[in-house]
């Protein structure tokens, strides 16, 4: 049985303990929701305060240059980069994730067509589960091109090795999923879907700052992925896309505007995409929000992906375990693989009341989150997430599902 006295032990042979003071966090929160939206960098007040006051409020326009504004989303990309397995010039942090993902699968389509032998190909292989999100984005694309390409939705990962097949243009997927916590393999589905000579579309939106990537070497062809979530970039924060150097020629996305221009300020009539990444870009991006993207990351450079994932792992393990052992009487649905390999940096389970009991531990100051149907979501964000942490949210939702708790909130929730 493990004790809490192990998980203080933990905590104090934790080397990643300190980072935590980087970090601001409400007292008596336990948050487990950084898999949504990541907590706070502390140096993020100072960042907003500078960039507001000083560079927008006293140099106004010239910080374009001055501050490095028009800059930003290639010096962040290349900031980024190390911690997906990319190179430098591969990666922008621009617009949102949707919005990066029409532009790559727009890409990946075109890329397609313009291959004699891979021309005719009409499929877009995704998942079911996927967040929904990608799904409508590639609903969209599809209807508005009008050319006869359709979705096709596989029901279980281990479907993709038939539906990958020699109709399929592309395969759109999302590395970590949202809801199970479920991770791809992606070399071996990159690999297959060169086999059949389909392109491989990643969605790292649960994966970047979660678990190590290795985009170049793995074989994926484009990526898309979030800020806001394990890179604790802030609300809203703008996403990246990933356009590895060897695609970049040949990638050609829609949404054509002039920061993608090769000659921004020449001001010509015609568009001619820039050469490299910069050619991902579409308009201008919001400075204050995007200046905020580097507080998560100046976070970042002081760990390594590696320790990253041991202890994420370590933290899941323990989650995991505590749960079993210690709500054993209570109908707990694991939903997230035991495979380390095939597991994120979450736990789901499942429970008949989950919607209620996710209220309960809420109005406690553990934030999970929940998500349809009957599924509590928890994200475990080892910069600043303790053992410690683990054993009091486990010790609150024992006592939660002990005395029914949640009973009490669900009736609430029927009032409000
Ligand atoms: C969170 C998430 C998104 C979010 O997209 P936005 O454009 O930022 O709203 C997209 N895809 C996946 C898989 C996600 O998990």
């Amino acid at each position: 049985m493990i004790s809490q006295h192990d998980c203080s032990a933990r905590d104090l042979d934790d080397a990643l303990a300190p980072l935590r003071r980087q970090f601001d966090l409400p007292s008596g929160v336990i948050y487990l929701d950084g898999n949504s939206l990541g907590a706070r960098p502390s140096a993020a007040l100072a960042r907003a305060q500078y960039v507001i006051a000083a560079e927008w409020g006293t140099d106004l326009i010239r910080s374009w240059n001055t501050a490095g504004w028009f800059d930003m989303p290639k010096r962040l990309g290349d900031r980024l980069a190390p911690l997906i397995g990319a190179e430098a010039g591969e990666v922008v942090i621009t617009d949102t994730t949707s919005i990066n993902l029409f532009k790559a699968l727009a890409a990946a389509l075109q890329m397609q067509a313009g291959d004699a032998q891979r021309a005719e190909r009409r499929v877009i292989v995704s998942e079911r589960s996927n967040f929904p999100t990608d799904l409508y984005m590639a609903q969209g694309l599809a209807a508005w091109l009008d050319r006869g390409y359709s979705l096709r939705l596989v029901d279980d990962p281990a479907e993709l090795a038939t539906a990958i097949d020699a109709d399929c243009a592309v395969a759109m997927l999302t590395h970590v999923n949202y809801r199970t916590g479920y991770q791809h393999d992606m070399a071996t589905v990159s690999g297959h879907c060169h086999a059949q000579g389909a392109l491989a579309l990643w969605d790292l939106a649960h994966s970047a700052g979660a678990v190590p990537l290795d985009l170049n070497a793995d074989g994926a062809d484009l990526a898309v992925g979030c800020t806001y979530k394990y890179l604790n970039g802030g609300p809203g924060a703008p996403a990246f896309i990933w356009v590895p150097a060897r695609h970049q020629a040949r990638f050609r996305q829609p949404l054509s505007g002039w920061w993608g221009h090769a000659a921004p300020f020449a001001m010509e009539p015609g568009f001619a995409p820039a050469d490299g990444i910069g050619r991902a870009l579409c308009g201008t991006q919001p400075i204050v929000s995007l200046a905020l993207v580097e507080c998560g990351l100046d976070i970042f450079a002081q760990t390594t992906m590696e320790a990253i994932r041991r202890k994420s792992l370590a933290l899941t393990d323990l989650f995991i375990s505590l749960v079993e052992q210690r709500c054993a009487s209570h109908p707990l649905g694991l939903v997230t693989p035991r495979e380390h390999a095939r597991r994120g940096s979450q736990v789901s389970f499942t429970h008949p009341h989950g919607y209620s009991v996710m209220q309960a531990l809420i109005a406690r100051g553990v934030i999970g989150d929940y998500r349809e149907p009957a599924i509590m979501r928890f994200g475990f964000t080892p910069l600043y997430t303790s053992f410690t942490d683990v054993w009091d949210a486990v010790e609150i939702l024992r006592d939660i599902l002990d005395t029914q708790a949640y009973d009490i909130a669900a009736k609430r929730d029927t009032v409000t």
